[in-house]
């Protein structure tokens, strides 16, 4: 009898799972950006470089990392945000699954700084396709950049397999959005290429998306509010006679979490229900608060996606305050004469 099995190295190991975390340069945007939040960060910097191909970069003044975190967060699995599997139902992070870092370190030229408050010193980690290259000490502020250079410079199938640098920024642009959206408290700045795109001040939400779009978006948006047992929800829809053919700005947040519903998606669109020309898409930001232990965020590497115990509940409490709302702003019902 011959054996055949193999553990597989951790280098091939990481390049793998890679394939899943980072499709393109905005998922690298979106990882980092959210462990900036998580580090509990209160500015954020985004450096973009030819659409995110030549370079990444989030600075944040976030808590930052020890020595010894310094090279174990490039670890798969290496996590500081859960201990225990039932911490998935009590959890307050973006990150929870400790692959980020090491899928992005697998696939890409990494430049870490990373500095503690309490420390004098930081330390300056260069790690090139899951390779440790250098580790040094060095003088610092506080918080962490991460900078990703030459990202699937080893994938080539992957590098050609992008889209051109309108289409990757605009992926780029919509993370960097929801990121913003869901914590209008941080300050956030976004650079491509040299030229400050946003400027985010801390705000609340109102302001952020005023920020964040444009000061027009400011009269069509129409207040939301609703407080029950398992969900409390924020937040604005856009007026009815403002709505367009393309979807335009929908977003969902569920505990500061962007994320897509399809499901949801159709109770707005209901609560809409004879409000709308034909084909026409409100623009609305929702900002649904729930007890963690009511939903599952582990459905997929990505998160966007997620479950909830008691959608239904949901659906209708939703759609129930939507209509509430449009109704006590007095919007009235579009007449549609050609019928
Ligand atoms: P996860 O976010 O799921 O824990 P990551 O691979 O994204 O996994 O990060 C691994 C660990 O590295 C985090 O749990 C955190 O302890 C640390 N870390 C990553 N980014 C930062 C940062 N910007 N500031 C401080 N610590 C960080
Ligand atoms: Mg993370």
């Amino acid at each position: 009898m011959s054996s055949i099995i193999q553990l597989l190295p951790d280098h091939v190991a990481n390049q793998i799972a890679a394939g899943e975390v980072v499709q393109r340069p905005a998922s690298v945007v979106k990882e980092l950006l959210e462990n900036a939040v998580d580090a509990k960060a209160t500015d954020i910097k985004l450096i973009i470089k030819d659409a995110g191909k030549s370079l990444v970069q989030v600075i944040d003044n976030g808590v930052g990392m020890s020595v010894t975190d310094s090279r174990l967060c490039f670890e798969r699995h290496a996590t500081s945000k859960i201990r225990l599997a039932e911490d998935l139902f009590s959890l307050d992070t973006k990150g929870f699954r400790g692959e980020a870092l090491a899928s992005i370190a697998a696939i890409a030229h990494v430049e870490m700084k990373t500095k503690q408050d309490q420390e004098e010193l930081g330390t300056h980690i260069i790690i090139e396709g899951s390779k440790f290259v250098s580790q040094e000490v060095a003088v610092l502020p506080k918080g962490t950049s991460f900078a990703v250079k030459n990202l699937f410079f080893n994938i080539p199938a992957r590098r050609n397999f992008l889209k051109s640098e309108v289409v990757e920024q605009r992926h780029i642009v919509d993370e960097f959005q929801r990121v913003a959206l869901a914590h209008a408290n941080i300050h956030f700045t976004m650079y491509h290429n040299g030229s400050e795109m946003f400027n985010l001040p801390p705000s609340n939400f109102r302001q952020r998306i005023v920020n964040v779009f444009s000061g027009k978006t400011n009269e069509k948006l129409v207040p939301i509010q609703e407080s029950t047992e398992i969900v409390s929800i924020q937040g604005f829809v856009g007026k009815p006679e403002f709505a367009k053919k393309n979807r335009g700005e929908q977003f969902f947040f569920v505990n500061d979490r962007f994320i897509k519903s399809g499901y949801l998606h159709h109770a707005i669109m209901s609560a809409y229900e004879g409000l709308l020309k034909d084909g026409c898409q409100p623009s609305y930001f929702i900002y649904l608060n729930v007890p963690p232990n009511t939903i599952d965020i582990n459905i997929h590497p990505t998160k966007t996606e997620i479950k909830f115990d008691d959608e239904h509940a949901l659906y209708a409490i939703l759609r129930s305050s939507i209509k509430h709302s449009l109704g006590q702003f007095n919007v009235a019902p579009v007449l549609d004469f050609d019928r």
